[in-house]
């Protein structure tokens, strides 16, 4: 039986890639920021709209060398969500800082910035919220907290690939934005993710830190990491930038054919697609609403897809405020709308060449569970 995973690294075409890599044989310069990602830096900042993009090894490590660039004094507190990946906390905590976790918005799932307020202490140095499934955040009002009280925002922008707000790159919002490359996103390097930012300071620090702090044969000007882009890693982006867009559309059909497909069921939450945001369907998540279909409707609809062979995921369950490595370690804030999300969440399989069939499959399923636990209601 066919193998359907929520996602599926999207390659270019195997020669397209074989004869781009060729010119390493010759060059035999396969790392060390050489052509290709310098290249890819520049096509990058077209294709984001943005002014300056720092290359990194991935998307983790772009937000520890993004968080770690401003040199937050130990013990610090940044603001962010539990409702995300991991690596968003793990970031801040691997920096020697404190993650203060708020809630989410029941609309869009994103950090509730009208909760922001009431977290900040005379510790507090930055926000780090993510634009969660390409949801993108309430930019302005953060930005505006942030200059209030002096804090530099961190956007977690691996959600939102090319994605625009009010017309601007996502990038432009915040100090730094970071954007993951992994096989897994819209957008990969094969391991891969980058910084972006409109501080030329910004750029030169992080130059140095993804690279020891090497700026000549014998001039080691700070205590760096190694967390730049191989070529081969360049490469491939370079490759997979001139598909991309074809991508998303592919993407965004399948999305709408989910959507007409759960127009009339009213036991799922599908997400609010906004007009001011140009998306890239990464993924799509339905949220199963316990108060018509019953507590466990999410992990009944996991399983009866598994049976099938067909891997949706529960991201994010748990919060990552809940997970064995943070739990009852940081302050125990009212995460309700964050846990009431997480425990009814499931991501559908999407990518750009899912079969349309294979998502009726999935529908009838997903409506099969449904009204057989309606009728025994
Ligand atoms: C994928 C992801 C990351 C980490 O990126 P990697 O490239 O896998 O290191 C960070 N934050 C979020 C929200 C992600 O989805």
């Amino acid at each position: 039986m066919e193998h359907i995973t929520v996602t599926r690294t999207s390659l270019p075409p195997y020669e397209e890639f074989i004869k781009e890599i060729k010119p390493l044989w010759e060059s035999h310069w396969v790392t060390n920021m050489g052509e290709y990602h310098q290249l890819l830096e520049r096509k990058l900042c077209e294709y984001l709209n943005v002014p300056l993009v720092s290359l990194m090894v991935n998307g983790h490590m772009s937000l520890e060398m993004a968080i770690q660039a401003f040199h937050f004094p130990e013990g610090s507190e940044i603001i962010t969500t539990p409702y995300t990946f991991v690596s968003t906390t793990h970031a801040i905590v691997r920096n020697g800082l404190k993650p203060i976790f708020c809630d989410i918005k029941m609309s869009d799932y994103t950090i509730d910035e009208e909760k922001i307020r009431d977290l900040i202490t005379e510790r507090t140095v930055a926000i780090l919220p993510v634009h969660v499934y390409g949801n993108i955040c309430n930019v302005k009002k953060i930005e505006s907290i942030a200059y209030e009280y002096g804090l530099k925002v961190i956007y977690d922008a691996a959600h939102a690939f090319g994605e625009t707000y009010d017309g601007v790159g996502v990038g432009n919002y915040g100090d730094a934005s970071i954007f993951s490359f992994h096989a897994t996103k819209v957008f990969n390097t094969i391991e891969g993710g980058a910084v972006t930012m409109r501080d030329e300071k910004l750029y030169e620090k992080l130059y140095n830190l993804k690279n020891f702090g090497i700026r000549g044969e014998e001039l080691v000007v700070e205590v760096g990491a190694n967390a730049k882009m191989n070529e081969f890693c360049a490469i491939m982006g370079l490759c997979n930038l001139r598909h991309v867009k074809e991508n998303i559309l592919a993407r965004k059909k399948r999305v709408e054919y989910y959507l007409a497909g759960l127009n009339n069921e009213k036991a799922i939450r599908c997400l609010e697609y906004k007009k001011n945001i140009e998306y890239s369907y990464g993924y799509f998540p339905i949220l199963f609403l316990p108060e018509i279909c019953g507590e466990d409707m999410r992990d009944k609809v996991y399983e009866a897809l598994k049976q099938e062979n067909i891997f949706s995921r529960k991201y994010f369950y748990p919060l990552t405020s809940d997970e064995t490595c943070f739990k009852n370690k940081y302050k125990d804030i009212s995460l309700k709308n964050a846990r009431y999300v997480s425990d009814n969440i499931l991501v559908l399989p999407l990518y750009d060449e899912l079969s349309f069939k294979k998502i009726d499959q999935i529908l009838d399923i997903i409506k099969r569970e449904i009204n057989k636990r309606m009728g025994e209601l």
